[in-house]
């Protein structure tokens, strides 16, 4: 596993923005399933069940981890249940990212649960990029929006695309780094065309880009002096302070409508390039006996294991247990040992879950999110090699909020 290419993302949102639409596309655009039918009735109105849709199309959209590939690299989507505030489950997933997309309302803009899923990747320092759906809906504004991301939760929000069309004729957008349109062909949305930005979004174009840039030169000197130089700046220089800027807490804003294949694989080029691999995470876990000593986890697969189970799920297999894998390897077969319990248990299977199949693997290394079977635990669990080696659990408890009115 090259970890430098592995993403381990999350999609959150405002129920109803477009968080399965979209996850059933990024698993449509990278190839997991191969057809969009049109069974969702008509964008916002009739939807059909998830676990219908599931059912219908064989498919998985809604599963703890899935694994797909974008471009060569291995992208696992972690499910970040959004309608629940504070509650381990979401705590526990937030944990196990490495980024995330915050996925919002082109019209309800940032709304309650937007606001709680904010707080919540704060706390867990989770970088995070923005994706604002249903560019298509009457009443569409991401301008208006990036305001609310500013001014409702204090983000570094800027633009880093410029919407072609409006409403209705929505057909794509402006990557404002290349300064180039990325519109669609096809009625599924496959096929990117690049091409000139139109002549009557130009000057706005430009002036996005220039706010754009203002934004990102409080990330990095060299960005700063050029602009005030008025020198040309490279591609390369902002690709590299968007990810800086990502890294350091900023919200980079696309835009799309997953309902009509729109500008979604333009998001998935920009989780490749701006979230952070598991290399680029510093992960702390604390000695069992004395939680005030932390101990420093590092995604190297030749150091003792260490893995937080964070999702049980039962389905007709058996029981699945979700784990990331922070440190060291796992092998099909191999006996770890529960930090909570001190007993030794079997992995007897590890599975990798696609959207359309299982797949048994003999090895997972650290830094990656797979499903083991065998074992009984709960969710939180720490697993590692020897007793009392470390454990993650008593890091997601949250700070109590207490609230007086
Ligand atoms: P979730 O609750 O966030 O998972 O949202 P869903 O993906 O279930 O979408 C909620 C509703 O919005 C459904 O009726 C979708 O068909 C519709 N929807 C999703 N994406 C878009 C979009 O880009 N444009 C429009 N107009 N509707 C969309």
């Amino acid at each position: 596993m090259n970890l430098e290419k592995l993403r381990n993302i999350g999609i959150s949102a405002h129920i109803d923005s477009g968080k399965t639409t979209l996850s059933e596309r990024i698993l449509y655009y990278c190839g997991r399933i191969h057809k969009i039918e049109d069974v969702r009735g008509g964008g916002d109105g009739a939807t059909m069940d998830h676990m219908e849709l599931e059912k219908e199309r064989g498919i998985t959209i809604t599963s703890a981890a899935t694994s797909v590939e974008w471009k060569g690299h291995p992208i696992n989507l972690i499910d970040t249940p959004g309608h629940v505030d504070f509650t381990v489950e979401v705590e526990r997933s937030l944990r196990v990212l490495d980024g995330a997309v915050l996925v919002l309302c082109s019209v309800g803009g940032v709304q309650s649960q937007s606001i709680t899923v904010d707080r919540q990747m704060k706390r867990y320092q989770c970088p995070r990029v923005a994706f604002i759906n249903k560019m298509d809906r009457t009443g569409a504004n991401p301008f208006r929006v990036a305001e609310q991301l500013r001014e409702k939760l204090g983000a570094d929000a800027f633009l880093m695309q410029y919407p072609i069309g409006h409403e209705e004729s929505f057909s794509g957008v402006v990557d404002l780094i290349e300064m180039k349109a990325y519109t669609h062909g096809g009625t599924e949305g496959e096929e990117v065309i690049v091409g000139d930005i139109p002549a009557d979004i130009k000057d706005e174009c430009d002036k996005y880009r220039g706010l754009m840039l203002e934004a990102l030169s409080m990330y990095s000197d060299e960005l700063m002096e050029k602009l005030l130089s008025e020198e040309e700046i490279s591609s390369d220089l902002i690709y590299k302070v968007t990810r800086d800027a990502v890294l350091g807490g900023a919200t980079p804003v696309y835009m799309g409508s997953a309902y009509k294949n729109k500008a979604v694989q333009p998001l998935l080029d920009a989780v490749l390039k701006y979230l952070p691999s598991p290399l680029d995470r510093e992960i702390k876990g604390s000695d069992p006996k004395d939680e005030t000593v932390k101990i420093e986890l590092r995604p190297d697969p030749e150091r003792p294991f260490v893995g937080m189970a964070f999702k049980i799920v039962d389905d007709a297999f058996g029981q699945l247990t979700f784990m990331r894998i922070y440190q060291g390897k796992i092998e099909k077969g191999g006996t770890y040992i529960n930090q909570r319990t001190s007993k030794k248990e079997r992995f007897s299977r590890i599975v990798r879950m696609h959207s359309d199949k299982r797949e048994e693997i003999d090895t997972a290394t650290a830094g990656d999110i797979v499903a083991v079977m065998g074992i009984d635990c709960a969710s939180g669990d720490t697993y590692g090699i020897e007793r009392d080696q470390c454990t993650l659990e008593s890091m997601f408890i949250p700070d109590p909020v207490i609230k007086i009115s």
